[in-house]
């Protein structure tokens, strides 16, 4: 394996990569970034303005914020509606648009809505306010849910039974398989998400490459690391291969974090999950086990089920499967802006729209 990293400096190391880029891309060339980071940095660092015209980037299901179905939204805002409730939630879901409101509005109208940086916040929310129920909302993939299980398993180990979480966790294993089985899709190959696959392992991607044949590859999450992880996936194309591999060996291991998993897979189990603009993916997502249903707020409260409708005009369940560029989205940059942003992935910081707003729209 070519590595240009060692002994050179950045730019140097950058310019390899990017003629091995050129004398490799012969052929047109779909590659999807499967994370949201992975999105921000190609913005960031304008490699779509480095690349040859042959190679194609397109952006994934892979911020948990955007992928969130609207009808998970309006229940997670009728919940926050009810008396006695305090939701604690990280930032990014507190100006994401249900059907009819957001989170902040809620705000605005009385409702108690706290900002997290961690779900041990969450749970000293619970401690503090004992005649208050307090719900976390778990939104994320692999990489954020192991934390969600230390907090219900602290919560039951302390008694604290005013703690609950709304689990709306997704699977990033089942989304690809979707993606794959979809007609629409023309991926040729995908740079993996290197945060979650720290957690599950690239492994645990292998199908994709053998059942499919799209080859990935884990990559990480600087600008070089993709022009490497892009220069990896054309090299397995020009030898005929067909694999997953790891560019981001530094945190991604085949097999994963074996004790991440276990503490997942010991509070959680998979479930059928809506996505936004890819509908139900069976076993896409992860609701809490029986065992500690104490702590599972859809257990806990009596909670409606809502439609999924989707936001006139918004296009983020195309833009969530790469069908189309957030810039060809006619509100895009006009009604829809991260200021007054009309569907999620202009709200999210990872959302793909946020991030071509923030930096083409000054190039
Ligand atoms: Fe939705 Fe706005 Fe993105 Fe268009 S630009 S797809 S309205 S979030």
């Amino acid at each position: 394996v070519k590595n240009y990293n060692s002994g050179q400096s950045v730019k140097e190391a950058a310019e390899n990569y990017l003629r091995e880029i050129r004398e490799l891309a012969a052929v047109p060339y779909t590659v999807m970034e499967v994370c949201g980071t992975h999105t921000v940095a190609i913005a960031k660092n304008a490699l779509r303005d480095l690349l040859p015209p042959q190679i194609r980037l397109v952006s994934g299901p892979g911020c948990p914020v955007c992928v969130t179905d609207g009808s998970d939204i309006d229940q997670f805002l009728y919940l926050a509606a009810q008396p006695n409730v305090i939701t604690a939630t990280f930032g990014d879901m507190i100006r994401v648009p249900g059907s009819k409101k957001s989170l902040q509005m809620l705000r605005g109208e009385g409702a108690d809505i706290r900002i997290v940086y961690s779900t041990l916040d969450a749970l000293d929310l619970a401690r503090k306010n004992p005649d208050k129920e307090v719900v976390f909302l778990g939104v994320g993939f692999e990489t954020t849910v192991p934390t969600v299980s230390v907090s219900i398993e602290q919560a039951q180990k302390e008694g604290i039974g005013n703690y609950s979480v709304l689990s709306m966790h997704k699977l990033v294993p089942p989304v690809l398989r979707a993606l794959a089985e979809d007609e629409e899709t023309e991926v040729d190959g995908f740079l993996d998400p290197g945060h979650a696959c720290a957690i599950i392992g690239s492994e645990a991607l292998a199908f994709m490459a053998e059942d499919y044949g799209m080859p990935g590859v884990v990559t990480g999450f600087e600008a070089l690391d993709i022009l490497e992880g892009l220069a990896m996936l054309l090299r397995q194309r020009a030898q005929g291969r067909s694999e997953i591999e790891i560019q981001y060996h530094k945190i991604v291991k085949p097999e994963g974090n074996p004790v991440a998993q276990a503490l997942i897979h010991k509070i959680f189990e998979p479930v059928d999950a809506a996505f936004r603009g890819l509908g139900i993916i069976p076993q896409g997502g992860l609701g809490i086990r029986k065992e500690y249903e104490d702590w599972d707020a859809a257990r806990k409260f009596d909670l409606p089920e809502f439609e999924s409708i989707e936001i006139p005009g918004c296009r983020c369940g195309n833009v969530l499967k790469g069908q189309i560029a957030p810039t060809e989205c006619p509100l895009f940059a006009r009604k829809c802006t991260p200021l007054s942003p009309v569907g999620p992935c202009m709200v999210s910081s990872e959302g793909s729209c946020a991030a071509y707003y923030r930096y083409t729209q000054r190039s």
